[in-house]
C-alpha cells in the first residue's frame, strides 16, 4: 500500500518512528515559521507540521497544498507541545520530510466538517462529498455494523442467506409496482419486488427451513419523510414454527442488536399487545410506550348531556396531560390548530383544566356541570395541575387524531428521549380490512397470512372479525418490522384469494406458481420482515432514513447526483416498443 499507517491509528507509543500516510487535506494553517495540515481518512485525523526553519523549499511547498487535496506524506512521529485531546491522535504530530500530491482538488461546493455550510439538495448532489464527513460517514459505518451482526445472530441460528431474482412478476403487498419492460418480448414487463414473499415460501416448499436476506425491494408509492422508493429488508421465513417460536427467535435478534449495537441489555421479554387494545389506548398499531397517556374512552359519560356537538357523534375520548392546568389561552389555541389540521382531521378541541386550587375550568362549563366533569376526570386520572383535552368524532379517525395529539404533547413535554427504546409486539391484527372504494375486503398484511384458528368459522359469517396469525415489531413508535404465519394449504389459499376479491381464472393467472406448489408437500410455515433502513435510523437516533442510505433519493423519488429518473432516447423507446404519450 501507499500509507504504512492509517490517519486513525498513530499514538505516543510510536514516538520516534518514520510513517506514510495518505489522504484529504482537512485543513491547513501558516503559523510563523511553520505549516500545520491535518490529513484525514475514513479511520480520523492526524497532524502534519512542516518547518519552515528546517526545510524551507518543503514548507512552501506545502503551503500550496489546498482542502481536499489527495496527498502522501512521510515523516517522523513526535510527541506534540501542545496536545489536542478531543481526537485520539491528538498527542502526536507527523513532521514531514517529504510529501506528494496524488491529487489536486477544486474547492468543494460546500465545507466537509462536522457541521457543514452545504444544504440537503447541495449535499446530495454532490453525495459523494458528503460521505466524507464524519456525522455522515459515522452513519454508513453503523449500518454496515448493523448487517454484519444481523448476518452473525442469524448464522448461529442456522439461517442461510439466499438471493431471489430482482426481476419478478407483480407481488401484491397493497403498494405499485415498479416495472422494467422486455425487450426481447415486447410489451410485456417484469415487476420488481416489493418484497421476495413468494420465493421465501417457496424455499419453504423446497426445504430451506430457515431463510433470510438482505433485500432491496422496491414500492412505487407516494413520497414521505421516513420513506424510499427502493428500500433494504431483512427478509426471514422459517418451516415448522408456530407464532410464538418466530417471535422468540427475533426478539432474540432484537436483543443481540440491541447490545451489540446499543450496548443495552434487554432482559424482559417484549410486551405483546393486541391490536384492538393499542387502537383503543394510543390510537394506532404503532405506539410509542415510552410514556403513558393513554387515551380513554368518555363516550358513555360525555354523550347524551346536551352538547350537540359530542351528541352526533360515534366516539369521544381523551387524554391527560400532566401540568397542562398552566397552558394559556394561546397555547390552547395552538393545540386547536393542531387538531384541526386537515392531516390531523379533528373538527375542534374540549378542555378541562383541573386547577391547583381544586377548582375545573373547561371550554364546555355550559354543558357540564361539576359533576360531570369530575367523572370524566375520574375516567382519565386526572390530578390536580393537570388539563384533559378531548377529541369526538367517528371512533377511527378521532382515534387517529388522538393518537397524534398524543404524540405532540409527549414530544412537547419531553418524554420520547431517543436513548430509551421501548419495544414490542403488536398481535391479534385483523385478516382483512373493508375497502369502501372498491367495496371489497383487502388483506390487511398480504393475501398469504393465515387466521388465528379460533376465528376459522368466521370465514363464513363475519371476515371483517377474523384475526391474523399476524405481527409486527414496534419501537419507539416505529414500525420495525411485521410478519405472519403463513397459509400453506391449497384449498385454503384459494378461499383467501376469494376472499380478497379474486376470480379462480385471476388466481391462478397471478399465483399458480404458488398454489401448484402448495400441491407437493409445502411445510407449516411463517416469517418476518424488517425496514433495515428504519431500524438503522432508530438506532443512529436522526430522524431522516436518508442520513443512513450511502446515495439516497430525494423527497420527491430523485436522484440528484445522477440526476434520474430521466428521459429515454427515441432509439431506447424503439428498442423496447414503448410509446410516451404525454397526459
Ligand atoms: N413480505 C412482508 C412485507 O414485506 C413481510 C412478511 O410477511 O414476511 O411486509
Amino acid at each position: 500500500m501507499l500509507r504504512t499507517h492509517t490517519c486513525g491509528e498513530l499514538r505516543l507509543s510510536k514516538n520516534g518512528k518514520k510513517v506514510t500516510l495518505c489522504g484529504w487535506v482537512q485543513k491547513s494553517r501558516d503559523l510563523g515559521g511553520m505549516t500545520f495540515i491535518d490529513i484525514r481518512d475514513r479511520y480520523g485525523i492526524t497532524q502534519l507540521v512542516f518547518n519552515m526553519e528546517t526545510n524551507a523549499g518543503l514548507c512552501s511547498n506545502a503551503r500550496k497544498i489546498g482542502r481536499e487535496f489527495v496527498i502522501c506524506a512521510t515523516g517522523i512521529v513526535k510527541e506534540r507541545s501542545n496536545k489536542n485531546f478531543n481526537i485520539p491522535t491528538g498527542e502526536i504530530e507527523i513532521v514531514v520530510q517529504e510529501f506528494k500530491v496524488l491529487n489536486k482538488s477544486e474547492v468543494p461546493p460546500f465545507t466537509i466538517e462536522e457541521e457543514t455550510d452545504g444544504g440537503e439538495e447541495l449535499r446530495m448532489k454532490y453525495r459523494y462529498l458528503d460521505l466524507r464527513r464524519n456525522p455522515v460517514k459515522k452513519n454508513i459505518i453503523l449500518r454496515y455494523e448493523m448487517a454484519r451482526e444481523v448476518r452473525k445472530y442469524l448464522d448461529l441460528k442456522e439461517f442461510i442467506e439466499i438471493e431471489t431474482p430482482v426481476l419478478i412478476k407483480s407481488t401484491p403487498e397493497g403498494a405499485r409496482d415498479f416495472v422494467v419492460p422486455s425487450r426481447l418480448k415486447a410489451g410485456e414487463f417484469y415487476a420488481l419486488p416489493q418484497s421476495p414473499q413468494t420465493f421465501k415460501q417457496l424455499l419453504m416448499i423446497s426445504g430451506f427451513d430457515k431463510y433470510f436476506q438482505l433485500v432491496k425491494c422496491f414500492r412505487d408509492e407516494d413520497f414521505r419523510a421516513d420513506r424510499q422508493p427502493e428500500f433494504t429488508q431483512i427478509d426471514c421465513e422459517m418451516s415448522f414454527v408456530e407464532r410464538d417460536d418466530i417471535l422468540e427467535t427475533f426478539e432474540g435478534l432484537a436483543k443481540h442488536l440491541f447490545k451489540k449495537i446499543r450496548d443495552f441489555d434487554y432482559k424482559d421479554a417484549f410486551p405483546r399487545l393486541p391490536y384492538n387494545e393499542a387502537l383503543e389506548k394510543y390510537g394506532t398499531d404503532k405506539p410509542d410506550t415510552r410514556f403513558e397517556m393513554l387515551i380513554q374512552d368518555i363516550t358513555e359519560l360525555a354523550k347524551g348531556k346536551g352538547f350537540k356537538v359530542f351528541d352526533s357523534v360515534e366516539y369521544i375520548g381523551g387524554i391527560c396531560v400532566k401540568g397542562g392546568a398552566e397552558y394559556s389561552r394561546k397555547k390552547l389555541d395552538a393545540l386547536t390548530d393542531f387538531v384541526r389540521k386537515p392531516q390531523i382531521g379533528a373538527t375542534g378541541l374540549v378542555y378541562v383544566k383541573l386547577n391547583n386550587d381544586g377548582t375545573v375550568k373547561s371550554s364546555v362549563d355550559k354543558f357540564f356541570n361539576r359533576e360531570e366533569l369530575d367523572k370524566w376526570t375520574g375516567n382519565m386520572e386526572g390530578e390536580n395541575g393537570d388539563i384533559l383535552l378531548v377529541l369526538a368524532g367517528d371512533r377511527k379517525k378521532t382515534l387517529y387524531a388522538l393518537s397524534k395529539l398524543r404524540l405532540e404533547m409527549g414530544k412537547q413535554l419531553g418524554l420520547m428521549d431517543k436513548n430509551t427504546f421501548t419495544p414490542l409486539w403488536v398481535v391479534d391484527f385483523p385478516l382483512l380490512e373493508w375497502d369502501d372504494e372498491s367495496q371489497r375486503y383487502h388483506a390487511m398484511h398480504h393475501p398469504f397470512t393465515s387466521a388465528i384458528k379460533d376465528d376459522f368459522h368466521l370465514f363464513k359469517t363475519d371476515p371483517g372479525k377474523i384475526r391474523a396469525n399476524a405481527y409486527d415489531l414496534v419501537i419507539n413508535g416505529v414500525e420495525i418490522g411485521g410478519g405472519s404465519i403463513r397459509i400453506h394449504d391449497k384449498q385454503k389459499q384459494a378461499e383467501m384469494f376469494r376472499l380478497l376479491g379474486f376470480s379462480p381464472e385471476e388466481a391462478e393467472n397471478q399465483f399458480g406458481f404458488l398454489m401448484n406448489a402448495f400441491k407437493y408437500g409445502a411445510p407449516p410455515h411463517g416469517g418476518i420482515a424488517f425496514g433495515f433502513d428504519r431500524w438503522v435510523t432508530l438506532f443512529g437516533g436522526t430522524d431522516s432514513i436518508r442520513d443512513y442510505i450511502a446515495f439516497p433519493k430525494n423527497t420527491a423519488g430523485r436522484d440528484v447526483m445522477i440526476d434520474t429518473p430521466s428521459v429515454l432516447s427515441d432509439e431506447q423507446l424503439r428498442e423496447l416498443s414503448l410509446k410516451v404519450v404525454n397526459k
